[in-house]
């Protein structure tokens, strides 16, 4: 019997490349900025931009300063991308975000203060109804009448706060105090959707957009969505089978207890891998050519029912992948696929394919 391996974490980048084409395609115009904050959701910043470089990709963005640095070096020398760093501009950086050669989003007035020396490129970002960063539109008219001369804006930007929902009225009326702000900066790009706003249809799309999760397969209704492969895989080993009698429980708390005798498979995953403990039950795992129900998920091990199919110890079972989308796992776990991306590799083995 073949000793089980560990959880592994495959990251198809030609999927990516796919998904990347499906939405250049979708906002034609409009330059595709590839967000890969967080470390490309989890699935490796480095990897992910410079496949995406390859694919035509030429401007990035990340979140924190720090993250813009390991892509600069990531990149290096040879893919000059425009790296925009979402943080923005804090006292102190300027020195790296220089070094670095990374362009800032500056999200308040007290950034651009802060910046107004700085003599890179700049965003400007203006809240137009999300309440969570970026200048009123008050606050950008008065910085368009007063810009500090050395300042450099070569993109003005907003983030959609409810675009998931196509029918929710709060994207139009964003549009609308988008489109008012904008020709304040006659000379910047203007960039406004991410994945949920691309799939809003052209007028939301400007010369910059900003995909994030759809290039990583999730679908930007929150749901699957046809069009987007899956881009991560992840998968756990059996290490153990047992038959559990009806009315048993199963791992702590005797909070699961099975209705029926089942047949049950402990694969080396958890929460410490990054699965959301409060997906069990609800969630699924593929299993010998089926969808099958995890009972529980503890810190280091969960358990599926597995039926009368053949299984061994060291058998891999899917987490989630083109059989487990990353979007129904998300409902399951009552969260967003970015969350579930994100959490997920901190054990696991990585593979790569379709590097470049
Ligand atoms: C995270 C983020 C994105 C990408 O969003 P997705 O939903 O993953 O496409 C785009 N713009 C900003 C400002 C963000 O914070």
């Amino acid at each position: 019997m073949p000793a089980p391996s560990s959880a592994r974490l495959t990251i198809d980048l030609d999927a990516l490349a796919q998904n990347y084409a499906v939405l250049r395609d979708l906002a034609p115009g409009a330059e595709p900025a590839p967000v890969v904050k967080a470390d490309g959701y989890g699935l490796g910043a480095v990897p992910v931009a410079r496949r995406l470089w390859t694919e035509g990709a030429r401007a990035f963005f990340v979140a924190r300063l720090s993250e813009g640095e390991a892509l600069r070096a990531g990149l290096g020398p040879e893919r000059p991308a425009t790296i925009h760093v979402l943080d923005g501009f804090t006292p102190g950086t300027g020195p790296r975000l220089t070094a670095a050669n990374l362009t800032p989003v500056l999200s308040s007035l007290a950034q651009i203060e802060s910046a107004s020396t700085f003599a890179g490129p700049v965003a400007i970002q203006v809240d137009t109804g999300m309440n969570r960063q970026g200048l009123t539109g008050a606050e950008a008219r008065d910085l368009a009448a007063t810009l500090p001369p050395g300042l450099r804006v070569e993109t003005i930007m907003s983030h959609l706060g409810s675009a998931t929902d196509p029918a929710d009225p709060r994207s139009a009326a964003q549009l609308d105090a988008f489109a008012s702000v904008r020709p304040l900066f006659p000379h910047a790009r203007a960039s406004f959707a991410a994945s949920a706003g691309i799939a809003l249809g052209h007028v939301y799309h400007f010369d910059l957009v900003r995909p994030g999760i759809s290039l990583y397969g999730g679908g930007p209704e929150e749901r699957p969505d046809a069009r987007l492969k899956s881009v991560a895989t992840y998968e756990a080993p059996i290490l153990y089978l047992r038959q559990v009698e009806a009315g048993e429980m199963i791992g702590y708390g005797s909070k699961t207890i099975v209705e029926t005798d089942s047949r049950i498979a402990v694969v080396a995953a958890g929460y410490a891998d990054g699965l959301i403990r409060c997906a069990m039950g609800r969630s699924q795992a593929w299993f010998a050519g089926a969808l099958r129900k995890v009972l529980i998920i503890t810190m280091d091990l969960i358990a599926i029912e597995i039926g009368d199919a053949q299984a061994n110890p060291g058998d891999m079972v899917e987490l989630l992948g083109p059989h487990v989308l990353l979007d129904d796992l998300a409902a399951a776990a009552g969260t967003v696929a970015h969350e579930c991306l994100v959490r997920l590799g901190g054990r696991a083995e990585r593979v790569y394919l379709g590097q470049r």
